[in-house]
């Protein structure tokens, strides 16, 4: 078994399953459409993006004239896939240094994703740095610096309740200096303050560009799968302050509610990234949206 069918086994048995079932046998009627319906919503594939899949099928069993409900099965996993961008071909953009916001609420797994992005790139060769930009949890800081420690990558960090503003522009300056290829810079995500919190990403995201013209060239929003519609509300909050150009989307494999994963590519038109496998290193994959698909239709 892949990872990603065993990542995806919750969203699978607990969501998507039901629809394996519904369409196992009989003819399509207008219960049929009724229960697919309900499942989708189910799998937290939100109203919006249920509906318009449920007609882009209707219009497609019209056109083709079909009657088994087992065939919309597959018509459903071509729908879902093309829903979803494919990943880009070059996660990392050309230039040097490539600079990345990682972006997101607490616990939605960013410093953690921070750490194992380092490795993967540093695995591939690039010279990496991090940036502990989140001044206002030493928690943060120190989880970051514990990581970057064991991985031996080198890391910017500022004292606690200092200017995340100028953490990150040290770090641009750092990553300059130093020839590095790619710089990770690990964003606050406080939820309780969220207009200051969104008032100081955009001081972050434009003390970045002021440092490097072109950067950051990329805004990664990391998802955390289990929550659901809520992770949608984040996305355009996060989105209207700073324009996400990728999402991450964590603990796929603690959440059954993988289906959320169409209603963000829905609001934010950009591709899904990377998906959270699992707690480890290994377990953050870049997303494949055949595998994602097939993981929770099966
Ligand atoms: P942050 O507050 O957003 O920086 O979140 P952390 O990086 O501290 O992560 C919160 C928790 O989620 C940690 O215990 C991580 O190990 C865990 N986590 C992150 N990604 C995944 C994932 O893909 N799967 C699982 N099961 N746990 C994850």
């Amino acid at each position: 078994f892949s990872k990603w069918f065993n990542g995806l086994e919750r969203t699978r048995k607990q969501t998507f399953g039901r629809i394996s079932s519904l369409l196992g046998t009989s003819e399509i009627t207008n219960d049929t459409w009724d229960d697919l319906e309900a499942a989708l919503i189910q799998a937290d594939m939100g109203l919006e993006t249920t509906q318009s899949v449920i007609e882009s099928l209707k219009a497609t069993v019209d056109k083709e004239g079909l009657t088994h409900a087992p065939e919309l099965q597959e018509k459903l996993r071509e729908e879902l896939i093309n829903r979803l961008d494919p990943a880009p071909e070059s996660l990392i953009p050309a230039d040097r240094p490539a600079v990345i916001l990682l972006v997101g609420v607490n616990g939605s797994g960013k410093t953690t994703t921070a750490a194992k992005l380092g490795k993967r790139y540093s695995n591939e060769g690039l010279k990496v740095l991090l940036a502990a930009a989140d001044t206002y949890r030493a928690a943060a800081v120190d989880q970051l610096q514990v990581w970057a420690d064991r991985l031996n990558i080198p890391i910017i960090s500022g004292q606690t309740g200092g200017d995340p503003g100028a953490v990150a522009f040290d770090a641009v300056e750092a990553a300059k200096a130093r020839g590095t290829d790619l710089l990770l810079i690990d964003t606050a995500g406080r939820l309780h303050t969220r207009f200051n919190l969104m008032e100081e990403l955009k001081k972050v995201h434009r003390v970045v560009g002021k440092a490097l013209t072109g950067a950051p060239h990329g805004v990664w929003l990391v998802l955390d799968a289990t929550t659901g519609q809520n992770a949608l509300q984040q996305a355009r909050s996060f989105n209207q302050t700073t324009r996400v150009t990728g999402v991450i989307l964590t603990k796929l494999d603690s959440s059954a509610r993988g289906g959320m994963a169409f209603a963000i590519q829905r609001e934010l038109h950009v591709p899904i990234l990377f998906a959270g496998l699992g707690e480890k290193p290994e377990d953050l994959q870049p997303f494949d949206r055949n595998e994602f698909v097939n993981g929770i239709l099966a």
